[in-house]
């Protein structure tokens, strides 16, 4: 199979530093709402690209569903009356349609529809042949290979102006996000892609503005191209994801307070200060590893010891002690429980696997 995808990076089709800002309502609402709206985000002089939702079918229904092909025309007066760029999501063959027939110049594949693989084809092949930018949501649930699926869906439909959405995912579990972030999946995506850009959007994974900004430096300082915040020209009235949505006024100071921190400089001092801290990091590492090692054969030991004496791997209280002692020697030495306790648990499977290699190897005492 295929592994690399045929990109044009973002910025040769954005023409925007980094980040790109994306920002606009959840859902065109009115024309009033869109071109106000629009009218003060372009004002910040900082936001790259409006958005809104045209369609909006929700997780149950009887809600606002969206305005439907008139909010098209919405975002079109808004583009028109500000010269910013527009960007909305389709689902279907007719969406993709309606917008390319309006002038809508990015299109978006949302967390509902990334999850699809029919959905995403019908999409694919509706594009076939056009030259739009299309950015690629991840799918509600945490599977990287949908996100990497629909990409590769969209890129073999010759769509070259790609790029990823970041927007979190969606679990049974309540913590403190709507979606929960798992940075790690995006971190994966842009290491077996290191040519695709990822746009974090703070909104849809923090459910509530507060936490916006934190999410939003986050993703920066996890070299992410750009950010898709949602705004509106009065949050509290919004018909669709009203907690999460701030004024442009208020996305004017998220964006003010942001630090834009570049993955490596020309600074000679700093390169060799870097040089020599991953020196240090290395030598540590290797004694990590050796260490690791060590500990490996004295396992293997023991499971040889335990199988001539009839005795089972696993011994509760055992562990319990290990768990126990090192997370407050840990603790001590300024280590969180989480990860020495994450840690222990590797190692622990880690060292069951090697006793039980050694046990079924019927008593040849080595
Ligand atoms: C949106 O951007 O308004 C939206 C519906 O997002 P998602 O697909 O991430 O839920
Ligand atoms: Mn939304």
């Amino acid at each position: 199979m295929k592994k690399e995808l045929n990109i044009s990076p973002l910025q040769s089709w954005t023409k925007a530093d980094r980040p790109l800002i994306i920002s606009g309502p959840c859902s065109a609402e009115s024309e009033n709402q869109m071109v106000s709206t629009a009218k003060l985000l372009a004002a910040l002089g900082k936001v790259n690209v409006l958005r809104a939702g045209i369609w909006k079918p929700r997780t149950r229904p009887g809600q606002y569903e969206g305005a439907g092909s008139e909010g098209l025309n919405w975002l079109i007066k808004a583009k028109q009356e500000t010269g910013l760029p527009v960007a909305t999501e389709v689902a279907t063959a007719a969406h993709v349609e309606e917008c390319l027939r309006a002038g809508v110049d990015i299109l978006w594949v949302g967390a509902r529809t990334t999850v699809n693989p029919f959905s995403v084809q019908e999409v694919a092949n509706a594009l076939q042949g056009v030259d739009v930018p299309v950015l690629v949501k991840n799918p509600v649930n945490p599977d990287l290979e949908l996100w990497i699926g629909a990409l590769e869906r969209l890129n073999r439909a010759g769509i070259k102006k790609l790029a990823a959405i970041h927007r979190g995912f969606s679990s049974f579990e309540k913590g403190p996000f709507r979606n929960a972030p798992m940075w790690d999946i995006a971190i994966e995506l842009k290491t077996r892609f290191p040519e695709l850009d990822i746009i974090c959007d703070p909104s849809h994974i923090a459910g509530q503005r507060e936490l916006i900004p934190f999410i939003a430096q986050k993703a920066l300082d996890l070299d992410m191209a750009g950010l898709m915040i949602e705004s509106h020209i009065e949050p509290s009235v919004a018909l669709s994801d009203a907690k999460q949505q701030v004024t442009p006024s208020a996305l004017g100071k998220i964006l003010d307070d942001l630090v834009v921190r570049t993955p490596s400089t020309a600074n000679k001092e700093f390169k060799s200060t870097l040089t020599i801290l991953r020196e240090q990091i290395d030598q540590l590492d290797d004694k990590i590893m050796q260490t690791m090692a060590a500990r490996m054969k004295i396992s293997e030991q023991i499971g040889n010891y335990k199988r001539d004496n009839n005795v089972t791997i696993l011994q509760v209280n055992r562990w319990e002690e290990i768990i126990e002692t090192r997370i407050s020697q840990g603790n001590a030495m300024g280590l969180t429980s989480e990860f020495v306790n994450n840690l222990l648990k590797l190692v622990h499977n880690e060292s069951i696997q090697v006793q039980q290699k050694v046990m079924n190897t019927a008593g040849q005492n080595v």
